[in-house]
């Protein structure tokens, strides 16, 4: 690499190493958040209002308000039957 090639791939490291710090800690704080506050999405998606991190759909029958998949049945809601993909 010439002079300027190693400083811009430097540049380009150091900031990469600074957002995976940033990520970490973003990580972190939103691994933490209890996501109390679930809203819908115009599309029908579900979202935690607190941390903004996404759920799926939204469901009205699911005590998490988000729908939720069985392990023997895994392509419907076990609270309100909808299939997972729908349009
Ligand atoms: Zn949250
Ligand atoms: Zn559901």
């Amino acid at each position: 690499m010439n002079p300027e090639q190693i400083a811009y791939s430097r540049k380009i490291n150091n900031l990469r190493a600074y957002v995976n710090q940033i990520t970490d800690i973003l990580n972190e704080l939103i691994k933490k958040c209890k996501h109390l506050i679930i809203c819908m999405h115009d599309f029908g998606g579900a979202y935690c209002d607190i941390c903004g991190e996404s759920f799926g759909w939204y469901c009205k029958k699911s005590p998490t308000k988000y729908c939720e998949y069985g392990e023997e049945d895994y392509i419907n809601c076990k609270h309100c039957g909808e299939p997972r993909s729908r349009k």
